[in-house]
């Protein structure tokens, strides 16, 4: 007897997640033995520093970091999150109450909606955007309305626009934004948070690239404004900041009542964060300001090798404040985003991410992640040369 077994409707509704796709491409071309440059996924290519690492290994030995974590994380790490926050934003956070750690800030902006969304709750999302919000408002039954970008506006949303959706219930906002590499005006969280406060939605605030900035331009948080806390949660990552993608560890912050829902969504759902990865993530956290600077330092020469190569070919693009994305409006001769892309794979065995894979506004740009050695983006720059 053969069992007809089907995913769910939920999972039918989504989308494919875009970076499988891309990645699959990208395979398909290193499996024919072709030299790929891979500028589609942003995954930073250093290993993370070495005191982080030391700290690990001294916390893996230790068998009182072998249980069941607590679900809210060590007090020392949320206190640290604590002084981290003050130094960085000057803004206090209640270490028991307005902090939560997380299995990577992906984990947290996906569960959070299933704590406070109910069914056919309206949420404006971006668009463009991180493609990781969606599923989680769809899986919690909400509903989307999306919010364009435009490079008129600096890639940030039109606060009026906002003011016009009825009933609304959350917006997500992502700055420095992946994919734009735009960064939020004080004056914009101003508006939004006084917004949010007289009509009573509730605003998801994702800062993974809080310290990838350039020019020293440091990105304010939503929760340095007045007010913020009574209708913002932000999500903070250690993935971007200190090469730490693979370790999955991040925390939110911010209304108490929010966090409260996101935790118990995840008492539910998981056990805990290994508790050594939470020691090595305080040592992260008190890592001295030079490990942040190199890093800038680092993403910044590349920027600037990009822009400088590309306008000296003939192609001009807006050079990104924050993040470690190029978002490129797509060269003269091409038509589409995913024309652009699947040339630039086919000709110069260059992977880039279509824009139209972050929503329909994305259409018209491609991006391309820094995280490849210079080198390697001197050779596309060279490659690209005979594509355009
Ligand atoms: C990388 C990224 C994240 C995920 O960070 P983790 O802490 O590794 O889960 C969240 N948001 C955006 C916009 C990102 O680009």
């Amino acid at each position: 007897m053969s069992v007809n077994i089907e995913f769910a409707d939920r999972l039918k509704e989504l989308p494919p997640y875009l970076f499988v796709e891309i990645d699959k491409a990208r395979r398909e071309a290193v499996a024919q033995g072709r030299d790929v440059i891979n500028l589609g996924i942003g995954d930073p290519d250093y290993p993370t520093p070495a005191h982080i690492v030391e700290a690990m290994k001294k916390a893996v030995e230790d068998g009182g970091n072998h249980h069941y974590a607590l679900d809210a994380g060590l007090p020392a790490l949320r206190q640290e999150i604590a002084r981290w926050f003050q130094g960085r934003f000057n803004v206090a956070l209640d270490s028991d109450t307005e902090i939560y750690p997380l299995i990577g800030s992906k984990e947290g902006l996906a569960h959070l909606p299933l704590g406070v969304i109910n069914p056919k709750n309206k949420v404006a999302l971006t668009d463009p955007a991180y493609p990781a919000y969606r599923p989680s408002i769809l899986f919690a039954g909400g509903k989307i309305v999306s919010v364009p970008l435009k490079a008129g506006n600096d890639f940030l949303p039109d606060v009026a626009k906002i003011e016009k959706i009825n009933g609304l219930k959350m917006i997500v906002v992502n700055y420095p934004n992946n994919p734009t590499a735009s960064v939020a005006t004080r004056e914009f969280y101003q508006g939004l948070v006084d917004l949010a406060r007289s009509k009573g939605f509730v605003i998801v605030s994702d800062m993974a690239y809080s310290e990838v900035y350039f020019d020293n331009q440091k990105p304010v948080s939503i929760l340095e404004i007045e007010g913020a806390k009574e209708v913002a949660v932000e999500f903070h990552s250690f993935s971007k900041t200190y090469y730490m993608t693979g370790w999955r560890i991040g925390w939110a912050c911010g209304n108490p009542t929010l966090i409260a829902a996101l935790g118990k969504v995840k008492t539910n759902f998981d056990s805990g964060i290994f508790q050594a990865i939470q020691v090595a993530a305080i040592t992260a956290l008190k890592s001295p300001p030079l490990v942040a600077e190199e890093m800038r330092a680092l993403y910044q020469e590349r920027r600037d090798l990009v822009i400088n190569g590309l306008r000296n070919i003939g192609w001009k693009i807006t050079p990104p404040k924050a993040a470690y994305y190029v978002w490129a409006k797509i060269p003269k001769g091409f038509s589409t985003s995913m024309e652009t892309a699947k040339a630039f794979l086919d000709k110069a065995d260059i992977v880039v991410t279509p824009g139209n894979g972050f929503g329909e506004a994305g259409e018209g740009y491609i991006r391309m992640a820094l995280t490849v050695p210079k080198e390697r983006l001197h050779e596309a720059v060279e490659r690209l040369k005979k594509v355009l």
